[in-house]
């Protein structure tokens, strides 16, 4: 009886905490998952970096049609590689935060997601000479019971995507990457693109064919922008500080 009785307490703790939150942040309206008004822009975003290798071609290609992306980062690879994260400010592209360790939010107590979150944005800010960013990226688009608060007590707003491009995927091929690729470029869209993590061959396979997507997006007419851009919004949050 009293075993029963735990099961069913552990059971509603888990449901209260994570599935429940999970189901609902995923859904919220004040999560940016498109543009809510008309627009020629489209926002590539990529989670993961930066990498030694993959982020500098990502940085090559837009910067090639004069494009600017979002990337959302990792604190402990903004550590390592600080001179990307210069790199990306320069070329005027936002950086967003996808926590230090990158966590599965269901896995985390409130003080470890709540240090997940300090932690990369604090990094960034370090890292990008003062840039305080103003997104947040879940890792894996999960939620748990704490996340959204954690996130907009540092001013950071939720941003998921419109289009998964399925380059984190084990054995993502290709053709499989660049059909969900062109099947989400929309007016408005946001493409979910990695630069980094566990599946570097997905991640290469797709910097392989952005060049081309790049200029497909460019002939239909739609330029791509950093994600505040779709919500008229500056790449970050320091431009609203005042003077
Ligand atoms: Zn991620």
């Amino acid at each position: 009886m009293y075993g029963r009785a735990v099961v069913a307490l552990a059971a509603a703790c888990f449901v209260g905490y994570c599935v429940l939150p999970d189901l609902m942040e995923r859904r919220s309206p004040s999560s940016l998952r498109r543009a809510p008004a008309p627009t020629n822009g489209i926002a590539l975003t990529f989670d993961d970096g930066p990498n030694e290798e993959i982020t500098p071609r990502i940085l090559d290609a837009l910067h090639a049609v004069g494009g600017h992306a979002t990337f959302f980062l990792v604190g402990q690879n903004v550590r390592r590689y600080p001179h990307l994260v210069r790199r990306m400010v320069r070329e005027g592209h936002a950086i967003g935060v996808h926590t230090e360790t990158h966590p599965h939010a269901w896995l985390c107590v409130p003080s470890r997601l709540r240090r997940e979150i300090a932690m990369s944005f604090t990094a960034i800010i370090e890292a990008s000479g003062g840039k305080r960013p103003l997104w947040f990226r879940p890792p894996y688009g999960a939620f748990n019971a704490v996340t959204t608060a954690t996130a907009h007590r540092l001013g950071l707003r939720i941003a998921l995507w419109s289009c998964d491009a399925g380059d984190w995927l084990p054995g993502a091929s290709q053709q499989g990457i660049a059909a969900r690729i062109r099947h989400g470029i929309q007016p408005g869209a946001v493409i979910d693109l990695h630069d980094g993590g566990r599946t570097p061959t997905g991640c290469r396979r797709m910097a392989d064919l952005l060049p081309g997507i790049l200029d497909e997006i460019v002939h239909a007419g739609l330029q791509p922008v950093q994600l505040g851009e779709l919500v008229g919004l500056p790449p970050y949050a320091e431009a609203y500080a005042p003077s």
